[in-house]
């Protein structure tokens, strides 16, 4: 039996190599995505994935998109939740909008897609919800009140989550990356990425695929008990 997994975020970055991975390993794999068309045909052209376009902020745009994969491809069996943006700036200058997008985009997003999948993994008794949060959500990041609140968020949505599921066959759990060299990273000043780099003990920036082949484990039969 084929098993079918949910990226959001996954045409790009983290999520196209979490993609990537899932798809070597035989799982289907549905990447959803936001507004770089380019990059969702990429995606679909190199790795056979089918992309949807959807807003993982709007509760309404995940209902209809998890029935259209539902229809298309059948039940939902693996739900990665890693879409997210930055929208960084001190506390004192934040704009309301970008405290507003960053919380939706990255916390009530989970919201959203875990309740969109979440009653027909309980009714078959099987599911894997993967939520990709960050090391900011653990420590706090200057410039980041909005992300680190949203991603520490994610991470009592993940342990509440976890218990009321355990028991139905479905594990949900977080990844909290370090900094990962993807489009995001790549928009940050060289001298503040240099300067996080000095603080990383293995001196570098990890790599996409060092999170993908984590959640591929997760996702994993062998990862029942995590
Ligand atoms: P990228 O900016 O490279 O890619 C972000 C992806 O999320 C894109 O596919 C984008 O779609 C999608 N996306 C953004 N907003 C929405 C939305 N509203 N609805 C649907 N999809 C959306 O990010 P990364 O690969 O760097 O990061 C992936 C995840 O990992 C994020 O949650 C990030 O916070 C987290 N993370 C990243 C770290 C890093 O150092 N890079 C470190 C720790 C955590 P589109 O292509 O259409 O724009």
């Amino acid at each position: 039996m084929t098993r079918i997994a949910i990226v959001t975020g996954g045409t790009r970055g983290i999520g196209l190599c979490i993609t990537k991975g899932l798809i070597a390993e035989g799982y289907k794999v549905a990447a959803l995505y936001h507004g770089n068309e380019e990059a969702a045909q990429k995606c679909a052209a190199d790795t056979g994935a089918k992309v949807y376009k959807a807003d993982v902020a709007d509760f309404t745009a995940c209902q209809d998109v998890v029935a259209k994969i539902e229809a298309e491809m059948g039940p939902v069996d693996i739900l990665v939740n890693n879409a997210g943006i930055t929208k960084d700036g001190m506390l004192h200058k934040m704009p309301e909008d970008s405290w507003h997008a960053v919380i939706e985009t990255n916390l009530t997003s989970c919201f959203n897609m875990c309740r969109a999948v979440i009653t027909a993994m309980r009714d078959r008794k099987f599911g894997r919800i993967i939520n990709i949060s960050s090391i900011n959500g653990q420590k706090g990041q200057l410039g980041q009140c909005n992300y680190s609140a949203a991603k520490a968020g994610m991470l009592g949505f993940t342990r509440a989550l976890a218990q009321e599921s355990a028991a139905k066959g479905i594990t949900v759990n977080a990844i909290c990356p370090g900094y990962i060299a993807t489009e995001m990273t790549a928009a940050m000043p060289q001298e503040v990425l240099d300067s996080i780099i000095r603080q990383i003990p293995a001196a570098r920036m990890g790599q996409p695929a060092e999170i993908a082949d984590m959640v591929v484990f997760l996702a994993s039969d062998r990862a029942a008990f995590v």
